[in-house]
């Protein structure tokens, strides 16, 4: 007997990071942590290998009251300052010249899921980059729609042939388009797309958007990571270009941003030449979240206006010391596998790197042949991810000349 949806695969999520996450801390138990790599986990960790939890964030977190933290927020789009401060902080002095919406959401995902639930009718299609947080095609799945998938890479620099072809076809076939593209600090390669490549990319989709209406989704989860933090908004000013035909969701994740993963906040900020556009926009997801989650933690979204702002230069502060580091453990990694000539995708900043095994059957055997020399890693499409978020400096040293020389072996 069957009581969920008749067209919903009942097939289980299948979790490989938990699973490797487990070995690996059977591992760890059984030799003691100086002889285990453990590069599976997706969150900041410091170098004693134990969670980042900013102070600056936290410690005014514990400061709110509990009235605060046990009322509702003021509505279902979010709480206002809230809402302004995520456009303020987003853009940082780069004021857009275009029109914008902010809806809180239940971390960056509820802002991805509301343009997959929202935007695209059942049985369209989605674009994804080929090498992907997994999420998207789980939500493609659940929303019942197709993905179609553009290749990331072409001699190290964004795949714009690959990119223009899928959006071109997927065109052919449907009256709207919607391309996700993760950007800066790419999950899992860690690429950020050059200012010129994000021009060609919106002239190219206003190009699209003569033929049908376009929804760029821009996934900034890992944002506040990039290395030239202060650049890291200068993009958006190409924006500015996009036809009335194209809108730009941009999905924005407080759980990186603060290293507050379980306070579920964050937001989708909708940003077009058309008022139209993003009123639309910003009813159909109000209703949906109203349908769906209702409301946003009212603390954690408190917590983050006034964080992002009365005590910024403290977190600033804060968070750079940990930006710092991820770059000082990804260039020793991305040194040494130079050097011992281990292919890894186009990394500039952000969590991961990921050695490059195009071919998946190859990379599986890779993944086993490492455990067995206790190197933990996570399997993604047509690569090995190496979290440099939690890996230690200490264990960084050496992992490259190890990985080359277990894949020599394969
Ligand atoms: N986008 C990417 C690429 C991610 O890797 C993640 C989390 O891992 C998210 C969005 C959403 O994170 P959250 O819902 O915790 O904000």
């Amino acid at each position: 007997m069957r009581f969920v949806k008749d067209e919903v695969n009942t097939t289980p999520i299948e979790d490989t990071v938990f699973a490797v996450v487990k070995k690996a801390k059977a591992a760890i138990a059984e030799l003691g942590e100086d002889r285990v790599i453990n590069a599976t986990i997706g969150s900041l960790y410091d170098e004693d290998e134990k969670l980042v939890a900013f102070e600056t964030v936290f410690h005014h977190y514990d400061e709110i009251t509990k009235e605060t933290k046990a009322a509702y927020a003021a509505s279902f789009t979010g709480n206002d300052d809230f809402r302004e401060q995520v456009y303020n902080w987003v853009c940082q002095n780069h004021k857009l010249n275009l029109k914008h919406r902010v809806i809180a959401t239940p971390g960056g995902t509820g802002a991805v899921s509301l343009c997959f639930n929202e935007l695209l009718d059942e049985g369209q299609t989605a674009i994804i980059p080929e090498i992907a947080w997994g999420s998207y095609a789980l939500m493609a799945e659940m929303h019942n729609l197709k993905i179609a998938r553009y290749s990331l890479f072409k001699d190290n620099h964004f795949d714009m042939e690959s990119f223009q072809k899928t959006c071109l076809k997927v065109l052919d076939e449907q009256n709207k388009l919607m391309v996700v593209i993760n950007d800066p600090c790419h999950n899992p390669t860690g690429y950020s797309l050059s200012i010129q490549e994000w021009e060609t990319i919106i002239q190219f989709l206003n190009e699209c958007g003569e033929k049908a209406p376009v929804v760029l989704l821009n996934d900034i989860a890992y944002i506040d990571y990039a290395y030239d933090c202060q650049h890291s908004r200068d993009y958006l000013k190409t924006l500015e270009s996009m036809s009335e035909h194209v809108m730009c969701v941009i999905a924005f994740s407080c759980s990186k941003t603060l290293t507050s993963y379980g306070l579920r906040c964050g937001a989708a900020l909708a940003l077009s030449a058309s008022e139209e556009a993003v009123r639309s926009v910003e009813i159909v997801f109000e209703k949906t979240a109203r349908a769906l989650w209702s409301n946003i933690p009212n603390a954690a979204m408190d917590n983050f206006t006034y964080v992002t702002s009365v005590d910024k230069d403290a977190y600033l502060a804060e968070k750079a010391k940990y930006v710092a580091l991820l770059k000082q453990r990804s260039e020793v990694f991305l040194k040494e596998a130079e050097e011992v000539n281990l292919p890894v995708y186009p990394y500039k900043e952000g969590f991961f790197i990921t050695v490059a095994v195009p071919d998946n059957s190859l990379r599986d055997l890779y993944h086993e042949a490492l455990m067995k020399e206790q190197i933990y890693t996570v399997k993604v499409n047509h690569g090995i991810r190496v979290a440099v978020c939690s890996l230690s400096v200490k264990h960084c040293y050496g992992l490259a000349e190890r990985m080359k020389d277990i894949w020599d072996q394969i």
